[in-house]
Order: C-alpha cells, then structure tokens, then sequence
C-alpha cells in the first residue's frame, strides 16, 4: 500500500465504494451499519474499513457502509481506543458482519 497512496479518491476506490453502498441499499435500506450511540446519522452515505485500510486496503470484505460521523469517530480500528465507551454501545447486530462464504464443501 506505499504505491498510490493519496489518502483520498482513487477512481478504484470510488467504484468500490459505490458498490459497497449500492449493496447496503438493497441489504438494509441504506442504513448505516456501525451505528455508534449519540452520533450516527443512521444512514450511510460513506464506508468504513473494519480492520483498517492499512491491512486491507479496500477488500469489500471489509468494508461496511457507514454513516460520516461514525467513520470519523472511529478513524483507524488499529489505533482506535478499544475501551471507548461509544463503541461499547453498539448494538450487537452491528458488529463487523461476517464474511460471506462463496462456496460450500
Ligand atoms: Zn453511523
Ligand atoms: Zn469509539
């Protein structure tokens, strides 16, 4: 991830992002799927990278739709305080989904 980096709007990135949206639209309706108490909007309008985009850069396997604020707040997951008493809060059904599996042997 050194090549490239811009910090902002690729083109790739815009797409996948769109994607991720666009998914989230038909899943939830467009909600936002952090869902931290007290800030979230509770429509996503951005994405959020679960485990950081340092490890895995825009793997939609990692990525869930969000709302700005709760992106914001939470920043990078790595260095985001795990005792924050924000998160704490969230609802369990908000938790990172899990990754769906493609095949099943
Ligand atoms: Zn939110
Ligand atoms: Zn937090």
């Amino acid at each position: 991830m050194s090549k490239g980096w811009t910090g902002g709007s690729t083109r790739q990135w815009r797409r996948t992002r769109a994607a991720v949206l666009e998914q989230n639209q038909l899943d939830t309706g467009g909600r936002c799927t952090v869902q931290i108490p007290t800030i979230c909007t509770r429509w996503a309008d951005t994405v959020h990278h679960t485990k950081g985009r340092a490890i895995t850069g825009d793997d939609p396997a990692h990525l869930v739709a969000s709302c700005t604020p709760c992106n914001l707040h939470i920043g990078d997951p790595q260095t985001h305080n795990p005792a924050c008493p924000l998160c704490a809060q969230r609802p369990s059904n908000a938790l990172d989904p899990e990754p769906r599996p493609m095949t099943w042997w």
